[in-house]
């Protein structure tokens, strides 16, 4: 089976792909020809995932699936949330999104957080969506070179390592993103 993974994040493709038996491959948006921004303006985690898969169904005729994920900590009331890609401003940059939040959290003891992830899957005429949440901290400094986005600020419970520190297919395993993308399999393999 082929399906088309509405991301244009080469992290997330090769995270998701790792995960999926082989009888599902992926196709890009490259491949279909897709090389616009898809826009992400809802103001909930499952409503972007949802704008984003009906995106490429209704402009491009395929089915696919799409994600979308935020970071929720519970000092900043379960701030940067769906607002996570821009929180420090809209270049959209790493760095500075962990700057900013490392500062918010400066003075903060609670560093309780947790990953959210929503995949919406457009298939067969309907749309399904998949929750992964992964829980844990953030540190006080960035720590590791793996991952992307805010990995090296999160350490996952009962982890000493960041996500910037884990394998692929460790944090696949224990993962947000990982955790729904079993989901969707399971769905998947029963369809
Ligand atoms: P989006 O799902 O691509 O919209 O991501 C929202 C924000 O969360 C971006 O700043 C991403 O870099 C960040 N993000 C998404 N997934 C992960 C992850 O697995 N680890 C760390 N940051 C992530």
């Amino acid at each position: 089976m082929k399906i088309v993974f509405a991301t244009n994040n080469p992290n997330k493709i090769k995270e998701v792909q790792a995960q999926l038996p082989n009888h599902i491959q992926l196709v890009s948006l490259e491949t279909i020809g897709c090389h616009e921004d898809i826009p992400e303006t809802q103001d909930t985690i499952k409503g972007n995932a949802i704008q984003k898969a009906v995106y490429i169904k209704e402009h491009y005729g395929y089915d696919c699936f799409a994600d979308d994920t935020g970071l929720e900590v519970e000092a900043l009331d379960g701030a940067p949330g769906v607002f996570s890609a821009r929180f420090a401003g809209p270049q959209r940059n790493a760095e500075d999104n962990m700057t900013r939040l490392l500062d918010d959290l400066k003075s903060k003891d609670n560093r309780s957080a947790q990953f959210k992830t929503v995949i919406a899957l457009q298939f067969q005429g309907k749309i399904t969506t998949f929750e992964g949440i992964c829980g844990g901290e953030i540190t006080r400094n960035k720590i590791g070179s793996g991952g992307f986005g805010y990995d090296p600020v999160f350490k996952p419970t009962d982890y000493k390592q960041t996500f910037a520190e884990l394998s692929l297919l460790e944090k696949s395993r224990i993962g947000h993103r990982g955790k729904a993308v079993s989901k969707l399999v399971a769905y998947l393999n029963m369809h």
